[in-house]
Parts: structure tokens; C-alpha cells; sequence
């Protein structure tokens, strides 16, 4: 099976996706480190957001900026391991 593309979505499908898991976007912020740079986010989210994707497993990935290096920064959300999140998610995966 071909592996699909991950789609671009919106910060509101996202939070549509997460559903009562509001805190992701912190959760996720503390979760990340530039690869390019070693700067570690921790605390308070502090990449910027530039877009939101969704991929075909049903998780969400974040894709900023480094304030730092301003080398692209990614953090991982493995929403689709939750089968409510999962089939929220499963409306916007062809
Ligand atoms: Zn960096």
C-alpha cells in the first residue's frame, strides 16, 4: 500500500481532532528540541506554529520555526493511538 501524504490543516481541526485534550499544544511544546540547533522548548510553548498536518495513522504534526536557529522544528502528536481522536481524525484522511 502507498503511504499517503500528510494533509495540511487547520489549528481548528486540530483542536476538533484533540477534542477534550486541550492542554496538547503545551504538551507537545514541552516536548520538543531543534535538531539543528539543540535548543530544547520546555514549559511554556515557544516555537512558533506555522502549520498543522495531519497524516494518515490519524496523528497530528506541528511544524514551526527554531527561535533560535529558525531551522524548521516539528513535535509529533500521536493522536491517532485514541480511537475517539482516531475517528475524528478519519474524516479528513482520503
Ligand atoms: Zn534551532
Amino acid at each position: 500500500m502507498k503511504q499517503k501524504d500528510d494533509i495540511t490543516i487547520t489549528k481548528e481541526i486540530a483542536e476538533e481532532i484533540m477534542g477534550t485534550d486541550t492542554d496538547f499544544l503545551k504538551v507537545a511544546g514541552n516536548n520538543i528540541f531543534c535538531v539543528n540547533c539543540s535548543h530544547v522548548y520546555s514549559k511554556n510553548l515557544s516555537m512558533k506554529i506555522d502549520k498543522y498536518q495531519l497524516n494518515y495513522l490519524g496523528d497530528i504534526v506541528l511544524i514551526g520555526t527554531c527561535i533560535k536557529c529558525s531551522q524548521p522544528v516539528a513535535s509529533y502528536i500521536e493522536a491517532g493511538e485514541d480511537p475517539n481522536k482516531f475517528k475524528r481524525a478519519k474524516k479528513y484522511i482520503n
